[in-house]
This record gives structure tokens, C-alpha cells and sequence, in this order.
């Protein structure tokens, strides 16, 4: 082979990588303009879109798991009555309040009831920082802190609550045991704990609302654990809700992308709401918005058919019910177009109850709740360590920031 020949198959290859860099780099596409000339007659001949069809209802009524659920178990429940009240007419007057506990023996007639005169203070054994209480109708000693994550703990509450805090803040449980001192188990276990807590306390205190703005959204997570069978491994969907104007995160869940999961999460909000309060939803375009929303929110309706004259049923969303779509569409993980639609309810009826508060169909207030949790729970983040092993591990971080 000569110089010459060597010289010009190296000068081909560089021209062959200069007409790959062009076309693939620099964007240049051969013969785009006349692709793309088609592509805009084709659109003009059939690509408009047709006007979307009004929602003709449902032939049957979807069911709701957790109200099924919710509805058996107060069947089963036996309405006891409260026990008499303890009245003490010997001894010193009590000075510790102690109205706000109750006997946590479960075969004790006073389990549960509050304020019944039965729950004695006695003192602070071995000089310990918590009071012991007793039950004097069952004789039953147990320490104030019962049913807290600071019951028969020796570490400080101090320290739990801060240990808490950064658990809260995003830092994960091996760091929290590194900090404080303390095995990686036993800050899990406060983790469990103060979740328990979380979520009672949550129930305890939201009820009753009168809302009228809910946004609602599911983002994409993490977990490190194994998954049940038919589910890929480490993925699953949390969802939220949240009320535009308190900006009050209202409902959490965890699971996959289901309508069954979309039907919980409303529950969880009505569930909240004064009954026959219905605010207007806001979400994404995920199709089960639509039929958990009719889950909760509908009701029969009769109407004659114009193509066969007869009398058709259907489950169709109560008068008061508006709810509308934001649609985003991405490119490359970038939001290029953003659309709504109205999806129950009126145009005008939606677009006038908003602009009476200043507002425009949109989901920005839950978008932003996403971005805080993604940076303060673990699996939720871009790039993580510590992801949470299972779904309830995960609900578990979510219940203590809701909480937070
Ligand atoms: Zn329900
Ligand atoms: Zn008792």
C-alpha cells in the first residue's frame, strides 16, 4: 500500500465522521424540509382535533374499598356505654391533671374512656424523669409516655426529638445513629414509632373542613426492598393531596398507579371534608382522577335516549361537582406545552369560581409540595442513599413530615 492511498482512505474516513457529526450533533436532518411539508398537509387535512364528547356517565356505580371497609367495621362495632365516674371523697385532693389519659388495659370497663375520675398519679419511680400513673379500677401502673416513642426509652426526649427532626429534614437513619450515638435499630424504631404517632395525631386534629380547592398529584418513587409478585422491583407511586389556600396537605398514600390507589386518596380526602362539602379538584391528566373523583361525588341520573327513545340510567357527577385537567407535555423531561381541560362542571362555572380568588386551573401548589418532599424523604430525591426498603417504610417518612 502506498502513502498515497493511505493518505486518501484516512481523508474518506474524516469526511464520513464530519457528515455523522453534522447529522446527528448539529441536528441537521436530510430531506426534513420535504417530511415536514407532508407532515403539515397531512395535519390539515385530518389533524385537527375533534370537540371532546360530553361525559355520558357510567353504567354502574364504581365502589369504594375503604368506605366498604369503614361501613362493616361500624356494624361490627358494640356502642358501649361509659362507665360512672369515679368521684374520691377520702384522701388529698388530687393536683396532677391527669383527664387527658386513660387505662390502656384492653379488658379493663375503663379502657379508652377519658376524664372518668379512675387515673391516679404515683409519683416518679427511682426519681425517673416521667410520672407513673395507675388505673384504680383495674389496679394498673403505667408510665405517662405510654403510646409515645419516649415510652421506656432512657435516652432524653430532648435527643429523640432532635434525632426526629433530622429524620424529617431527609437525613437518613444510619446517620441519625451516628450522630446521636445510638444503634441504627433503635432509631428506626423511633422512626416507627413517631409514624404511628404522626398519623394519629393527623386524624385526630383534621376533620370537619370546609375546603374549596383540592389539588392532587402522584410522584414517582423509590424503594430499595423487593417487591410483591407482578409489580417491578423498587417502584411505586405517591400520592397526595393538598388544599390550595391553607396549603394544608391533607391525604398521603402509597402504592401503585391504579385506580384503586387514585379512589384511596380521594377517600382519604372526603374523609376530611365536612360531609356534602365538595370542592373542586385539580390534578394532572391521569385518567382515574375522573372515576375515583364519581366514586365519592356521584349519583343516578335519568335521561331518555335520542337514538333508541328509551329511559337510560347513569352514575354521573353530583351538580356541585368541578373538577378540571393540567396537562403537560414534555420533551426530553422538559415541560413544553402546558393545556387544561374541564373535565365535570362547566367551562365558564370553573373558570368563574377561580377567577373569583384570583386563580387559574392549575396544579402549582402540589407541585411544589412534590419538590419539598422529593428533598426531605428518601426515595422520592433525583439521586439517593437511604432509600426506604418497603411501601410502609416509605408511607411511614411521609406520615412524619406530614406531621412535622
Ligand atoms: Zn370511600
Ligand atoms: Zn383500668
Amino acid at each position: 500500500m502506498t502513502v498515497q492511498s493511505v493518505i486518501r482512505i484516512s481523508l474518506g474516513v474524516i469526511l464520513v465522521w464530519q457528515i455523522w457529526f453534522l447529522h446527528i450533533r448539529m441536528g441537521v436532518r436530510w430531506g426534513g424540509k420535504r417530511k415536514r411539508k407532508r407532515a403539515k398537509e397531512r395535519k390539515g387535512s385530518k389533524g385537527k382535533k375533534k370537540p371532546k364528547k360530553p361525559f355520558e356517565g357510567l353504567t354502574r356505580k364504581p365502589v369504594c374499598e375503604q368506605c366498604a371497609a369503614e361501613a362493616e367495621k361500624q356494624e361490627q362495632e358494640v356502642k358501649r356505654e361509659p362507665p360512672p365516674k369515679i368521684e374520691r371523697e377520702r384522701g388529698r385532693k388530687q393536683e396532677i391533671d391527669t383527664s387527658r389519659q386513660f387505662c390502656p388495659e384492653t379488658e379493663c370497663r375503663y379502657y379508652g374512656w377519658l376524664d372518668r375520675g379512675n387515673i391516679i398519679s404515683n409519683g416518679h419511680p427511682s426519681g425517673g424523669p416521667w410520672r407513673q400513673l395507675k388505673c384504680v379500677a383495674c389496679g394498673k401502673y403505667f408510665q405517662e409516655t405510654i403510646g409515645t416513642v419516649f415510652y421506656g426509652s432512657s435516652i432524653l426526649a430532648e435527643d429523640i426529638m432532635r434525632a426526629i427532626a433530622t429524620l424529617c429534614e431527609g437525613m437518613s437513619p444510619r446517620k441519625v445513629a451516628r450522630i446521636f450515638k445510638v444503634d441504627k435499630d433503635t432509631v428506626l424504631s423511633w422512626l416507627v414509632e413517631a409514624a404511628k404517632h404522626s398519623e394519629a395525631v393527623i386524624g385526630y386534629m383534621i376533620h370537619n373542613l370546609e375546603l374549596t380547592q383540592v389539588q392532587m398529584d402522584e410522584l414517582y418513587a423509590l424503594l430499595s426492598g423487593m417487591r410483591g409478585e407482578g409489580e417491578k422491583r423498587g417502584q411505586c407511586w405517591v400520592w397526595t393531596a393538598m388544599d390550595s389556600f391553607s396549603k394544608l396537605w391533607l391525604a398521603v398514600e402509597v402504592g401503585d398507579r391504579s385506580l384503586g390507589m387514585a379512589q384511596r386518596l380521594v377517600h382519604g380526602v372526603v374523609s376530611v371534608l365536612v360531609p356534602g362539602v365538595v370542592p373542586m379538584f385539580l390534578t394532572d391528566q391521569l385518567a382515574s382522577y375522573g372515576k375515583a373523583l364519581l366514586t365519592h361525588s356521584g349519583c343516578w341520573v335519568e335521561r331518555v335516549s335520542e337514538k333508541s327513545e328509551r329511559t337510560l340510567r347513569r352514575w354521573m357527577p353530583v351538580e356541585q361537582l368541578r373538577y378540571a385537567q393540567v396537562e403537560k407535555k414534555r420533551r426530553r423531561r422538559k415541560i413544553v406545552a402546558v393545556t387544561t381541560q374541564v373535565v365535570y362542571g362547566t367551562k365558564e362555572a370553573v373558570a368563574s369560581a377561580l377567577a373569583a380568588v384570583g386563580h387559574k386551573i392549575n396544579t402549582a401548589f402540589i407541585d411544589r409540595l412534590n419538590r419539598t418532599l422529593r428533598s426531605h424523604v428518601p426515595g422520592l430525591g433525583r439521586r439517593e442513599e437511604g432509600l426506604a426498603k418497603t411501601k410502609e417504610g416509605l408511607l411511614g417518612r411521609l406520615q412524619l413530615v406530614m406531621g412535622y
